[in-house]
């Protein structure tokens, strides 16, 4: 890989996600010279991405271009491609654009969607970790809702209209929010001649409450507002397969839709060639200890979502959320000029802020510490706090006038298809 010689200590960083982002903006200040390399040109604002997947957003305003992450570049570079693999002896890292040597390594990851080893269901259903996983979620419901004006035949129109997503978990819920908010408002006024009530959105799940990681106050609370909004909860119902246009589950229930969504948890997306004993078997995450080392090695490091570092707050790692990937990255920084000066590494220590979701137009459920907060008061501090991490002054200033005439016009004004979707599936009728 061509990347200039510097007198410098090298700092390759891969992903470019919240922890690798902020690690590498604030590295960059220091003497090191920072190859961040990631597979798209863009940082990806994940919780704003059900947004794009249901025409509330432009995609542009919620992904920042990498290469415009810091404003001084001397010591700063970005390289679009993969990583494949890391030979801890030569110090390498082996990509799809080459190969290129560290002083130190810092693996930022994150997880990709988990299928629990269900090839099937990875191939049928549609899923939103990425920007075009999103607008293929955008694309398939407005696809969809077309193909529905060209029949009169009602239970066609129903299996074309229903939407069924299988985890409550915070993108499952904000989804089944958003995608009621799209049929009480755009779906009337675009669609007359359709009749709304075919669009029955129904939300799984295999625990007995929504937003299972929340406290039992929140979880009621969104229950109560999307009940409100007309979703369909199913609780205690565990999806098996999604076969020939049928959610198949493991009580009586089965549904037949043509849009599921996989909305029911992550896996960790670790890079092959560090020691087997590195890597957590059932979550993926790499072992870590307080100072974010990856068990067994000296100089590389791994932050956020890829991270498992078990504490005895925290036996299970941190959530895997925005929050402990920002803070890891910003004491990965400090830990580094401490490492460069023989000075002992400091032991990372979690804040937890609290954590919220939204359900829709002035509804949200937040955490914070022992109190939980609901309806308008949650609804503007999750926008504000989503503002205000939102990478980009830009995007920001986007973001902000979107929402304001969304919600003045009952609008969601990305109803477009720019890039038809085609399911993959052999077996689907909707080849
Ligand atoms: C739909 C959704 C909604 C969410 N909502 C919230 C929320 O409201 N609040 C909250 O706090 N958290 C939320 N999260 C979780 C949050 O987004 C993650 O915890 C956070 O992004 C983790 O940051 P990270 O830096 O560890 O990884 P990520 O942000 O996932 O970044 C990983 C980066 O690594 C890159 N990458 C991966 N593998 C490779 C490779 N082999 N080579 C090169 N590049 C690679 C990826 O392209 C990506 O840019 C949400 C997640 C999702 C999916």
């Amino acid at each position: 890989m061509n990347i200039p010689q510097s007198d410098l200590p090298r700092v390759i960083v891969v992903g470019g996600g919240f922890g690798g982002v902020t690690l590498s903006r604030k590295l960059t200040k220091q003497n090191f010279q920072v190859v961040l390399i990631d597979r798209h040109n863009y940082h990806n604002f994940q919780p704003l991405m059900y947004q794009v997947a249901t025409s509330g957003l432009e995609p542009d305003s919620i992904a920042f271009p990498l290469r415009g992450l810091v404003e001084d570049r001397k010591n700063f570079l970005f390289r679009l491609g993969e990583v494949n693999s890391i030979d801890p002896d030569k110090k390498i890292v082996c990509s799809s654009i080459g190969d290129v040597s560290y002083d130190y390594l810092v693996i930022a990851t994150g997880t990709k969607t988990n299928f629990f080893g269900n090839k099937d269901l990875e191939e049928a259903s549609l899923q939103m970790k990425s920007v075009p996983q999103a607008l293929n979620i955008r694309s398939y419901m407005l696809q969809n809702l077309e193909k529905a004006t060209l029949t009169n035949d009602v239970e066609e129109q129903k299996k074309l209209m229903r939407i069924v997503l299988s985890g409550a978990g915070p993108t499952g819920v904000e989804l089944a929010g958003a995608f009621a908010e799209f049929k009480k408002g755009v779906l009337k006024n675009d669609y007359p001649d359709l009749n709304p009530e075919l669009m029955e959105i129904h939300l799984l799940d295999g625990s007995d409450r929504v937003l299972a990681s929340m406290s039992e106050k929140a979880s009621q609370k969104a229950e109560k507002y999307l009940r409100k909004l007309g979703v369909q909860i199913h609780l205690n119902v565990l999806v098996k397969n999604y076969e020939e246009e049928t959610v198949l589950t493991n009580t009586d229930l089965q549904i037949v839709a043509y849009t599921f969504i996989w909305s029911a948890g992550v896996i960790g997306n670790p890079i092959k060639g560090l020691r087997e004993e590195s890597v957590d078997e059932r979550s993926q995450r790499f072992l870590v200890d307080k100072m974010n080392r990856v068990e067994g090695y000296e100089g590389i490091f791994a932050i956020g979502d890829i991270a498992l570092m078990k504490t005895e707050e925290f036996p299970k790692g941190h959530p895997q959320v925005a929050q402990p990937a920002i803070q890891q990255g910003k004491l990965l920084v400090k830990n580094f000029k401490r490492l460069v000066n023989n000075q002992p590494l400091k032991e990372f220590s979690y804040l937890d802020k609290g954590s919220m979701a939204t359900i829709g137009r002035n509804k949200a459920v937040a955490d914070v510490k022992n109190f939980t907060l609901g309806g308008f008061l949650a609804w503007i501090t999750w926008l504000g706090v989503h503002l205000y991490f939102l990478v980009g002054v830009r995007n920001r200033l986007v973001v902000f006038l979107n929402w304001i005439y969304n919600y003045f016009n009952f609008d969601r004004a990305a109803r477009v298809i720019i890039r038809p979707y085609q399911k993959k599936k052999i077996n689907s009728k909707l080849k």
